[in-house]
């Protein structure tokens, strides 16, 4: 069964501005296999794209590729209308990451879907929880200004510097790092980041981390910069150049991008992009900085979404 947006469309378009509250909801049921009925959402002539909230009786993940962008219990997916748009979900096991057999979750996914127009929008909202060297906000300029955009820091904060041990299934170690808040991509810097798959062990040092991709406004859905030694938990203070490239490349992440390349050699679907790019799944050691075409227009949308459908 396909649960088809027609009516949605035409009335949300209808207003001056698309807030969350012109979006309409609807109930997806699960397959046998975890995966949910397809959403259809017609293309209207108007909207540039449609941000689709989903809330899942647990965690669940984007259905097809490219995957890999964590497995939250509720988030926002933002997507281009260039066409008809048919998405579906699949719930899957948090600590496994695999699908979970419908009889087993007895339940349905709840989306919500908001259209939007791109607007002209160029600042990226930072809330940096730590206290910024003066020259980190010029940094971050010089790396984004290639994709047409800049920095807008909005406010700062006491560093905590907090250790926290977490997986892609569960981020909940993460939360009591920083009181996020909606309007702003909140960059927290935390003490020990360790990311600790429970298939895959050992738990791997990480140098920034953000839930999923792309990010929004949900359960510890921030950019995580790791700000200590693990081994001696001596604060580390890294140059703003370095820094910068690491939130750059995780701003890039919440605003809709994949790694060029995966550590498992797998790629994103982008026919413009090289190995060589600041979303080299190690951002330190590309080579290369700037973004693509298709990155540019990618960030671009994801920055309007956030704007046209703030909670
Ligand atoms: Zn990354």
């Amino acid at each position: 069964m396909r649960a088809v947006a027609a009516l949605l469309l035409l009335a949300a378009c209808s207003g001056a501005s698309a807030g969350s509250d012109s979006g309409a909801a609807y109930t997806l049921p699960l397959g046998p296999d975890g995966s949910s009925a397809p959403l259809v959402v017609p293309f209207d002539g108007v909207s540039d794209g449609v941000a689709i909230d989903v809330t899942a009786p647990g965690c669940f993940r984007l259905a097809g590729a490219p995957r890999g962008s964590g497995a939250p219990r509720a988030g926002r997916f933002v997507f281009a209308l260039e066409g008809e748009l048919e998405v579906a979900f699949e719930v899957i096991d948090c600590a496994t990451l695999t699908p979970i057999p419908a009889n087993d979750t007895g339940a349905a996914l709840e989306v919500t879907v908001t259209p939007f127009v791109i607007r002209d929008i160029d600042r990226v909202p930072l809330r940096l929880h730590f206290e910024p060297d003066p020259s980190l906000a010029r940094e971050l300029d010089d790396l984004l200004a290639p994709a047409g955009l800049s920095v807008r820091i909005e406010t700062t904060a006491e560093a905590a510097r907090t250790d926290a041990t977490f997986h892609a299934g569960d981020v909940d170690a993460l939360a009591p790092l920083a009181t996020l808040a909606p309007g702003a991509i909140d960059v927290v810097l935390a003490g020990c980041l360790r990311f600790d798959d429970p298939i895959f062990g050992p738990p791997a040092t990480l140098d920034a981390y953000t839930p999923r991709i792309p990010g929004g406004f949900g359960p510890a859905d921030a950019i995580y910069v790791r700000g200590a030694d693990c081994a001696s938990s001596d604060p580390i203070e890294l140059e703003p150049r370095a820094l910068a490239r690491l939130i750059a490349h995780e701003v890039g992440h919440v605003l809709g991008l994949h790694h060029t390349v995966e550590t498992d050699g797998s790629t994103d679907t982008l026919d413009d992009t090289s190995a060589d790019n600041l979303m080299h799944h190690n951002p330190s050691r590309a080579a290369a900085l700037g973004w693509s075409a298709s990155q540019a227009r990618i960030m671009e949308r994801h920055l309007s979404a956030m704007e046209a459908t703030r909670p």
